[in-house]
């Protein structure tokens, strides 16, 4: 079996941001020159995400909307967390959306459902934040 890791790094100018890394993780999986295994992708950071769904800008905007209502970011000092930090709702919006996807390689290629594609979901920008792949298989 072979294992390949590589990490993206991001740095965006924004608090909340998306970002399509599927042609990044499809790189890393020809990079790694494995056929058949598996990809794992995880944030490494515990105020972003790592998910898969639809590359359709609606769609983004409600996934931004769904979660300020769920954990709106302000007032700050709403959260027990907050003070030396502001950035209580990131931790919540990243466990709503996930820590990491695991996709399967079928002939050296993402072998995903209908629309599928893995996106980093930033709720803590201004910063460099970075996400790890991790491909295991033959
Ligand atoms: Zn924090």
């Amino acid at each position: 079996m072979k294992t390949y890791r590589k990490e993206l790094w991001f740095n965006l100018p924004s608090r909340r941001g998306l970002v399509n890394i599927t042609n990044q993780v499809q790189a890393a999986i020809t990079e790694s020159g494995i056929k058949e295994g598996l990809a794992l992708v995880n944030a490494m950071n515990i105020t972003s995400s790592v998910f898969i769904n639809d590359d359709e800008s609606g769609l983004h905007q409600d996934f931004e909307r769904w979660l300020e209502k769920l954990a709106p970011e302000k007032p700050y000092e709403q959260y027990a967390h907050n003070g030396y930090e502001d950035n209580a709702d990131a931790h919540l919006k990243r466990t709503i959306m996930g820590r990491e996807v695991v996709v399967a390689i079928t002939n050296g290629r993402l072998d995903f459902g209908t629309w599928e594609q893995i996106f980093y979901f930033e709720f803590d920008g201004k910063r460099r934040k970075h996400a790890l792949i991790k491909i295991i298989g033959e």
